[in-house]
């Protein structure tokens, strides 16, 4: 059936300036890393974008090689852009990325500008687009010169492939150096992309200060640490999880007795909050006014609900950021 979006769409997500830019995204985007790929069942990829796009969530985060296979999470995308979400190609933000292995031989990863422009090219014909909205180098290359690496960025706006363009996986110190090359180019550096969660905070060493200096937004990924900051685990490890599952990307043995002991103190003291553990993980991420987006996923619609509710709510006072700082310190 043909697809119209919600009329009231806009009415309950807030949208929050990316940085000193002057670009506004939802502060839950939807990511595509999982359950979008040619493996996965299309009509529930889809429901999930689309449940995503009534519900206010206008930025959808993609990479090249996103699947499994490598490209088909792009490609899923696409297709919903082509059948549904054409009409409203101007409420959305599109990002995809490059840096991590995607073709053979010596140009299909890491920071050349010939993979960057390569693979940029590859990402619009899947996605049926003339153009991204976000583009970003994936990781740092510790071999390529970051002025060939951020030249190709500049390359890229010039052309009008992308809008705008970002960082992830860069530490603190690799953020500054590359951000102030585009400078000399003329191009500002939008926002960074790093890993950010109640179990991981290397960011608040050094990153989010350089981010904040530099008027670039921060949006954060895993911000569940791929389900271990919600229930999924609190009793074993369902066969349908992204750790049952054995993906690779989230080990059993990552799902540790300590990871989850905490977690499960954690849905307690969310629950007396009346949130979820995965409604307090966000709202926790988002109570630094640094972030901009938290970067959602999701394998299920019920899922996605359940972490929409953490959009506007959810103040922490300074008693409960303590007993959750005495939780995460534990062992
Ligand atoms: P999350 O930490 O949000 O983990 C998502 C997973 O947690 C879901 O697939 C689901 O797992 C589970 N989950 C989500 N919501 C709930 C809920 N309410 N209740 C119970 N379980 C829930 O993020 P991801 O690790 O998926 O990353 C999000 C996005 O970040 C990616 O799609 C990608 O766009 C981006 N990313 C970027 C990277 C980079 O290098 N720049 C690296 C990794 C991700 P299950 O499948 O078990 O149901």
């Amino acid at each position: 059936m043909a697809y119209t979006a919600a009329l009231n769409r806009y009415e309950a997500m807030p949208y929050k300036r990316c940085g000193s830019s002057g670009l506004k995204l939802p502060v839950i985007s939807l990511g595509l890393w999982h359950n979008f790929g040619g493996v996965d069942i299309y009509q529930l990829s889809r429901e999930m974008v689309l449940h995503a796009f009534d519900k206010g969530i206008t930025h959808f985060d993609l990479a090249n090689n996103y699947g499994p296979p490598p490209g088909s999470a792009e490609k899923t995308f696409g297709r919903i852009l082509k059948d549904d979400l054409h009409r409203y190609r101007d409420e959305i933000i599109v990002s995809t990325k490059a840096g991590y292995l995607m073709w053979p031989g010596p140009y299909g990863e890491w920071g050349s500008k010939k993979y960057l422009i390569a693979s940029l090219d590859q990402s619009l014909k899947r996605m049926g687009l003339d153009y991204v909205d976000i583009y970003y180098s994936h990781r740092p290359d510790p071999e390529t010169p970051f002025e060939e690496t951020m030249g190709a960025l500049e390359q890229i706006v010039r052309q009008g492939k992308a809008l705008y363009v970002g960082l992830s996986n860069y530490t603190a110190d690799q953020t500054r150096q590359a951000v102030e090359i585009l400078k000399s180019m003329g191009i500002r550096c939008l926002i960074h992309q790093p890993r950010y969660s109640m179990f991981d905070r290397w960011v608040e060493d050094g990153l989010l200060a350089v981010l904040e200096d530099e008027g670039m937004g921060c949006i954060a990924y895993s911000p569940l640490a791929q389900g271990m900051l919600t229930n999924r685990y609190l009793n074993g490890i369902p066969a349908d999880s992204r750790a049952g599952k054995e993906s690779g990307f989230l080990q059993p043995d990552q799902v540790t007795h300590e990871k989850v002991k905490k977690a499960r103190k954690l849905s307690t003291l969310a629950a007396g909050r009346g949130q979820k553990l995965a409604q307090m993980a966000l709202s926790w991420v988002l109570r630094d006014t640094r972030i901009t987006s938290v970067l959602v996923g999701a394998s299920s619609v019920a899922q996605l609900d359940d972490n929409l509710a953490a959009a506007g709510s959810g103040a922490f006072s300074p008693g409960e950021l303590q007993q959750i700082e005495s939780i995460l310190s534990e062992g």
